[in-house]
């Protein structure tokens, strides 16, 4: 059988040092680390292994719960935005999940579901799913103004559920917007204050700017995998973040082109002079970024060795399943050559800068047809 030699690697020993570096800037807090999106790519299977120190993890769609469940996770788990169902609480119950609470329709799902159990169930729910009460601070997504959010809280706890409070930062990693962490966290602190519970806020920017915040919960997502929540990597080099994916290929061909020579569709790059081109067996339906320019870097050469290899830009568009790089001046570049796209050696956020866009999106982008595997 044929292999197309683009591979992602999961470094799961890379996971678990940036949720430590995570915890040691807030050493008082619990952590949820946040695995939604197929834990921002790396798989559940990944990030169970990358963050068994993590007194729970976060994450969207029961499916995932469920996965992690069956792979042994025995800790916590918080469905970020709780249930889309009333048919969702089964599960809530089986799994032993926390969920958010963020609109009345939850609230009055939850009663008319509770009034239909058995004792048993009733009892099962009270005890091991506990609710993470969501405050609207001014991000306005998700969750209950302040004037709505003690009424809610007092139905809860009438109930006899656990409560507790979350609420969401919409710019942990820029000052100068509005809402400011500040005024959310003021909000959030004011609608709390007469409340038993615990307390989850910070998201990786906040954790990362904003110790006020860190409170009970933190709830770090990007950094854990390595990149930075502003999109710029130098606004996090100096903290020692480890890429948590390493997405390789190879180089497949060798054009050599003529001043005037074009390359791939739309003829988007000319050759000004010889040139040498890779052609590497990366495209977008491999979760790599169509729109990005010419000149989005690439680490071509010996992936084991920073000295024995070199960047070069990309030249022409990016198509389904292969990109071009001018490789003129790396002598050595020739087929069947490592080639880096993202990770260890050419951080994500320098290839999500270049095609203007953030860490985030590329490595939820990573296509399923991507072989994993995790190390
Ligand atoms: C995604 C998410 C996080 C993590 O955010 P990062 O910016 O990746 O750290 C935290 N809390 C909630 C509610 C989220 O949806």
């Amino acid at each position: 059988m044929m292999h197309r030699p683009i591979q992602a690697t999961i470094l799961t020993q890379n996971l678990c040092q940036n949720l430590h570096l995570a915890k040691n800037m807030c050493p008082d807090s619990s952590s949820w680390a946040v695995i939604k999106a197929n834990a921002y790519g790396h798989t559940i299977a990944g990030a169970l292994k990358g963050f068994s120190e993590s007194e729970g993890l976060a994450l969207l769609d029961l499916e995932h719960a469920g996965l992690a469940r069956k792979l042994g996770w025995q800790k916590k788990i918080l469905l970020l935005e709780g249930i889309f169902s009333k048919r969702d609480l089964d599960e809530v119950l089986r799994l032993h999940c926390d969920h958010v609470i963020h609109h009345e329709e939850q609230i009055t799902n939850l009663l008319s579901w509770f009034q239909q159990q058995s004792i048993t169930n009733q009892v099962g729910f009270l005890e091991h799913c506990p609710i993470w009460l969501k405050l609207n601070s001014g991000m306005n997504r998700l969750g209950f103004k302040s004037a709505a959010y003690g009424v809610a809280f007092e139905v809860l706890k009438n109930l006899g559920c656990k409560v507790h409070h979350l609420t969401h930062f919409a710019n942990a990693d820029d000052d100068s917007k509005f809402p400011s962490v500040h005024s959310q966290w003021d909000i959030f602190t004011k609608a709390t204050q007469f409340f038993d519970g615990l307390k989850s806020a910070a998201n990786s920017a906040a954790i990362l700017h904003h110790p006020l915040t860190h409170a009970d919960f933190i709830r770090p997502g990007i950094m854990l995998y390595g990149a930075s929540p502003s999109g710029i990597y130098r606004d996090i080099a100096s903290l020692g973040l480890k890429a948590g994916m390493n997405l390789r290929s190879e180089i497949i061909a060798i054009q050599e082109l003529q001043a005037g020579d074009q390359v791939g569709y739309g003829a988007q790059f000319t050759a000004t002079n010889n040139t040498k081109i890779a052609v590497i067996a990366c495209g977008y339906a491999d979760g790599y970024p169509r729109h990005a320019p010419n000149g989005t870097p690439v680490w071509i050469g010996n992936v084991n060795n920073i000295l024995d290899g070199g960047f070069a830009p990309t030249a022409g568009r990016v198509s389904m399943d292969m990109m071009t790089v001018d490789v003129s001046h790396l002598p050595y570049a020739n087929v069947g050559s490592p080639v880096e796209l993202w990770g260890e050696l050419l951080p994500i956020d320098d290839v999500a800068e270049a095609a203007k866009t953030v860490g985030y999106e590329l490595m939820c982008a990573l296509a399923p047809r991507v072989s994993v595997k995790i190390v």
